[in-house]
C-alpha cells in the first residue's frame, strides 16, 4: 500500500487529482483491501471532488455517492480521485482544468476520455480497478485507448446518486479493470436498486455466476453492425475482423446487422447531452454551489463565477441553451428525442436474432496530446459508442491490444451477457 500511495503521489501520467488519506486498517468483505481509484466526478465524503473544474476546485462533499459507500462496505480502499475531462465533457482527457493525462503505453498520446485518469491508472498497472462514468463513451473509449476492460452498464443498473450530473438521461457509473473477473466482482458490489436515485432500476444486483453461466454456452449468435465498420481506421478494422474470424472458427454464428438510424445518432446525442448539461450546470451560479467570485451586482457575479468554466463546458452550455430555446426546441431537441427513439428501437430489435452484438469501440487510434482538432472532430471519436448510450443498453470494452477495443453489447438490463461473452472470448480466443 505504501508503494502504491507513493506512485499515486508521484503521478507521472497526471492521472490523479487528489490522493486521500488512506486508512490502512485490515478490511473484510468481498473486495477486502482492493485499492480502487474513483473518477473525480463521483462524490467522496470528506475528500475533495472537483469534476476537474475550477468552479469546484475546493469542494468537499458532505456525503458519499452510493457506489462509494458500497465499495467501502465491501472492504475496498479508495486510493485516488482520478483526472477527467471537466464535468466529463470530452473524449481525450485534455479538457481538464488540472491538465491532460498521458497514455500509459505512449505518453505523447491521449489516454481517451472523459475517464482519462481512471483508465490510465488501470492501464499502467497502478490499480487493478477504477470507477468511471459514461455518458456517450467515457468509460469505453479510454478503456480501448489504454488496453483495458471497461463496462458501461445498463442505464439505471448502477446508482447515479452522488455522481456530478452531466446529462442525466445518459449518465452511468461503471468499472474499468485490467481483468474481466475483477470487473464483474466490482459490478456485483456497486449495482442494484437505490431509492436515492429516481431512475434506478428495480433489478437484482449484477450476478457473476450468471455471467459465468452465459460464458459456458455452447455457441453464440454474434451480431456485427456493418455501418460500424465504415470509416474505421484500417488497423482497427483489421484487428476487429480478425477477432470476428476467430469467433467463426470456434463455431459461433456471425450475423450481419444494420443500424439505419446510426447516421443520426451522434447529432442526436450532442443535442440531448448539451441540452441536459445546460440545465444541470445552471446550479453553479456562485450562490448555491461551488466558488463565488463576487462582482458589482448579481449579473456581474454570475458572469465572473461562471467564467471559471473551461471552453468546452461553456460551448456545451451555449449549444444546450440554444437547442432548448423557444423556436428551436422543436427543430432540434424534439427531433433529437425522435432520433433517439429510432436508434433505441432498432438496437432492441437486433436481440431477436442474436445473443450479443460486437463493434469496434474506437474509430481511430489515440491522437497525440494537443492535436488541436476542431470540436466536431473530437465529437466524432464517440461515433461508435453513443448509439448504445442513447439506447441505454450495456456495452463492455474488451481490449484487443495496440489501442484497439471491441464493444460487446447486450440487451437492456442484461449486463451479465456482455460480461459473460467477455469471459468466453478472453478464454477461448
Ligand atoms: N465524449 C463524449 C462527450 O464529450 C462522452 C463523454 C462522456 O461519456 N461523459 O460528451
Amino acid at each position: 500500500m505504501r508503494d502504491l500511495l507513493a506512485a499515486l503521489r508521484e503521478d507521472p501520467l497526471n492521472a490523479v487529482i487528489t490522493v486521500p488519506d488512506v486508512d490502512e486498517e485490515p478490511k473484510d468483505g468481498p473486495l477486502a483491501g482492493m485499492p480502487i481509484a474513483v473518477k473525480d466526478n463521483i462524490l467522496t465524503a470528506g475528500i475533495r471532488t472537483t469534476a476537474a473544474s475550477k468552479i469546484l476546485e475546493n469542494y468537499i462533499p458532505p456525503y458519499d455517492a452510493t457506489v462509494v459507500r458500497k465499495l467501502k462496505e465491501a472492504g475496498a480502499v479508495i486510493v485516488a480521485k482520478s483526472n477527467l475531462d471537466e464535468f466529463a465533457m470530452g473524449s481525450t482527457g485534455e479538457n481538464s482544468a488540472f491538465g491532460p493525462t498521458k497514455n500509459p503505453h505512449a505518453p505523447e498520446l491521449v489516454p481517451g476520455g472523459s475517464s482519462s485518469g481512471s483508465a490510465a491508472l488501470v492501464g499502467s498497472g497502478t490499480v487493478p480497478v477504477a470507477l468511471g462514468s459514461d455518458t456517450g463513451g467515457s468509460i469505453r473509449l479510454p478503456a480501448a485507448f489504454c488496453n483495458v476492460w471497461g463496462l458501461k452498464p445498463t442505464y439505471g443498473r448502477v446508482s447515479r446518486f452522488g455522481l456530478i450530473a452531466f446529462a442525466s438521461s445518459l449518465d452511468v457509473i461503471g468499472p474499468i479493470s485490467s481483468d474481466v473477473v475483477n470487473l464483474a466482482r466490482v459490478m456485483e458490489v456497486i449495482s442494484g436498486y437505490d431509492p436515492n436515485d429516481a431512475t434506478s432500476l428495480d433489478l437484482p444486483p449484477f450476478s457473476y455466476d450468471e455471467a459465468e453461466r452465459f460464458a459456458s454456452k455452447e455457441k453464440f449468435r454474434v451480431g456485427v453492425v456493418r455501418e460500424h465498420l465504415d470509416g474505421v481506421a484500417p488497423p482497427i478494422r483489421e484487428r476487429f475482423l480478425a477477432f470476428v474470424e476467430r469467433l467463426r472458427e470456434r463455431g459461433n454464428e456471425v450475423v450481419d446487422l444494420h443500424l439505419e438510424s446510426g447516421e443520426f445518432a451522434l447529432a442526436a446525442y450532442y443535442v440531448i447531452a448539451t441540452a441536459e448539461a445546460s440545465s444541470n450546470l445552471a446550479r453553479y451560479d456562485g450562490v448555491r454551489y461551488g466558488i463565488r467570485i463576487p462582482g458589482r451586482d448579481l449579473l456581474d457575479t454570475y458572469v465572473r463565477t461562471r467564467s471559471l468554466f473551461g471552453r468546452e463546458v461553456r460551448r456545451r452550455i451555449m449549444v444546450g441553451t440554444f437547442v432548448l430555446s423557444h423556436g428551436y426546441y422543436e427543430a432540434y431537441y424534439l427531433k433529437a428525442l425522435k432520433a433517439r427513439r429510432l436508434v433505441r428501437d432498432e438496437i432492441d430489435g437486433w436481440f431477436k436474432r442474436v445473443d450479443v452484438v460486437i463493434t469496434p469501440t474506437n474509430p481511430v487510434l489515440p491522437p497525440p496530446i494537443g492535436a488541436g482538432f476542431s470540436p466536431v472532430e473530437y465529437y466524432r471519436l464517440d461515433t461508435l459508442t453513443v448509439p448504445f448510450s442513447l439506447a441505454g443498453v450495456p456495452a463492455l470494452n474488451m481490449p484487443l491490444g495496440d489501442f484497439v477495443g471491441v464493444q460487446i453489447v447486450a440487451p437492456f438490463g442484461e449486463d451479465e451477457r456482455s460480461v459473460g461473452f467477455g469471459l468466453y472470448a478472453s478464454r477461448a480466443l
